[in-house]
């Protein structure tokens, strides 16, 4: 922390949700705003430039799925997405608009808490610039981490920076499997392992982008990438 708050947007048309989250994270000495609606907080995040974005994913006006592209477009912020489903076409349509983790409702305000220090140290780990991280190559992907950009045979692909270190990490101990649990501590930063069901999601979304046979399932352990 730098001493000066760091401003989270919060989208969520569901008033009781709203405030419970925004008393959370103003008693954790961050700059909260809130709308209540997708238009307003398509406007509001492009106004404030926030540091992260809670996002719920049923909304009035615009989906949260369309406001996750919109905030994107010009600059890439980290997306908390709330889905009311625990469902895997929710999950997925959502990290594959953009969003870096999800939660489901009910939850409580200690783990979003968690949620977003964590994905406020991932947003920082990854704005540093990595001067000891290697260029990797792994098969026919070159992996840029300064940068953060991701070629393979057919081009530049766009990783989001989650998906990014979840590859980076892999290639990086070619052929080494890592638990879910694993990749939990190390990519996500969450200091108590659970929802394999995230890295599940994003690992379905990489192989989306970067083809089916870039990340190898180990059934029952976890995941690879082979050289
Ligand atoms: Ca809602």
């Amino acid at each position: 922390m730098t001493g000066v708050a760091r401003t989270i947007v919060v989208i969520e048309d569901e008033a009781t949700i709203a405030e419970a989250v925004a008393a959370r994270l103003r008693s954790e000495d961050y700059a909260v705003e809130i709308a209540v609606d997708g238009p307003s907080g398509v406007q509001l995040v492009e106004r404030l430039r926030p540091d992260l974005v809670v996002l719920d994913l049923m909304l009035p006006g615009l989906d949260g799925l369309e406001v996750c592209r919109r905030i994107q477009t010009n600059k890439w912020v980290p997306v908390l997405m709330l889905t009311a489903r625990d469902t895997e076409e929710d999950i997925e349509a959502g990290l594959a608009a953009g969003a870096d983790d999800y939660l489901s409702k009910p939850f409580s305000a200690r783990e979003l808490a968690a949620r977003v220090a964590a994905l406020l140290r991932r947003s920082d780990r990854a704005a540093m610039s990595r001067p000891d991280a290697l260029q990797l190559r792994i098969g026919d992907l070159t992996l840029e981490p300064q940068s953060r950009r991701v070629e393979n045979s057919s081009g530049l692909v766009h990783l989001t920076p989650t998906e990014f270190d979840l590859v980076y990490y892999l290639a990086s101990r070619p052929t080494q499997v890592a638990s879910r649990d694993e990749l939990l501590l190390q990519v996500w930063g969450y200091e108590i392992a659970s929802g394999g069901r995230t890295v599940d999601s994003h690992v379905r979304s990489i192989r989306r982008k970067l083809g089916a046979s870039t990340i190898r399932t180990v059934h029952g352990i976890g995941y690879a990438v082979d050289q």
